[in-house]
């Protein structure tokens, strides 16, 4: 990819044929309707177009409400609509198809943005049958246009295989996982790769734990950019999705700003070299 596609709209596409924002907003434990707005607000102004929410972080009716009011704001100087947004939610728990197909509603009616552009399965939890069976209702709501886009998150290679044997209407298009140097993930990410299957990169700050570590430092100072930066490049560098969360203004712009950070190839296999399986949350990949 060239160096300049590294931006904030730059696409991605994925297996269905639509494109998704390369670089997108985490909104994890963001809350309060203020904070939400001045977040989005500042990343929608900045020139960010997707917003990476849940049903977990039971901050989809702020998400909504806050891109509602860009949109109508005159910080909307580039007369952005709702379908130049792209908002993704996920399903909390693999319960039913029912529960799911009441969930996505659900979802739909919090945000008030009228539909969902990409809808994950948050987890492999459940086990197999119960999967497949809420995956059938994210295929079914696609059919009825109440979602864009379907994929998942946190599976792990078994959980894919899987869904993939059982020859799903709709391949996922995404898998969310948590990726970063101190955690690269090469075998799934290669795995989904190979699939046509979009990795996004879920804690690529590593929620800022090892901002100070000293080969990141020392790259940062070396391609004269942040720390946030040099991990958000390398995500993208990798074919990532990266998600990077930050309710704090210069952050969210600065997160954005890498298309002219360029790592070469000998300091993206230092980078790599960091990995120790560093779990920053959960990692569900190798549930059964
Ligand atoms: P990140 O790796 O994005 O790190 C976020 C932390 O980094 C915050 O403390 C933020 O602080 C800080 N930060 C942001 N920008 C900078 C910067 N430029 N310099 C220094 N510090 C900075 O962690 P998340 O776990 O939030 O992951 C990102 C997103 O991925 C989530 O918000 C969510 O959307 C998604 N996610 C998905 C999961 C899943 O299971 N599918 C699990 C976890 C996350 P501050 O906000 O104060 O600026």
């Amino acid at each position: 990819m060239a160096q300049s596609a590294y931006s904030l709209s730059s696409t991605v596409k994925v297996n269905n044929g639509s494109s998704i924002p390369l670089i997108q907003l985490g909104v994890y434990m963001v809350s309060g309707q203020e904070t939400m707005n001045h977040a989005v607000h500042t990343a929608l102004g900045a020139g960010y177009r997707g917003i990476d929410s849940a049903e977990w972080y039971q901050n989809e009716r702020e998400v909504g409400r806050a891109v509602r009011s860009f949109l109508s704001s005159p910080d909307n100087k580039a007369s952005l609509r709702r379908e130049d947004i792209e908002f993704t939610t996920k399903l909390k728990s693999n319960i039913s198809y029912s529960a799911t197909r009441k969930s996505i509603k659900r979802s739909i009616e919090e945000s008030g943005l009228g539909y969902i552009d990409l809808y994950l399965l948050h987890s492999p939890y459940g086990g197999k049958s119960k999967r497949l069976e809420c995956w059938r209702a994210v295929e079914d709501a696609i059919g009825e246009g109440e979602i864009k886009i379907g994929g998942v998150s946190n599976f792990g290679i078994k959980h894919l295989e899987e869904l993939l044997a059982s020859t799903p209407r709709v391949t996922p298009a995404v898998n969310q996982v948590e990726i970063h140097p101190f955690n690269t993930q090469s075998k799934l990410s290669k795995f989904c790769q190979k699939k046509g299957i979009v990795v996004q990169a879920w804690g690529p700050l590593v929620r800022g734990m090892r901002m100070e570590h000293h080969t990141i430092s020392s790259l940062a100072k070396k391609y004269t950019c942040s720390p946030a930066q040099l991990l958000i490049r390398w995500s993208l560098q990798h074919g990532y999705v990266p998600l990077p969360k930050s309710v704090t203004p210069h952050r969210i712009i600065e997160n954005g700003q890498v298309h002219d950070v360029e790592i070469e190839a000998f300091d993206m296999e230092k980078l790599d070299a960091l990995d120790e399986h560093l779990v920053t949350d959960w990692d569900p990949t190798n549930t059964d």
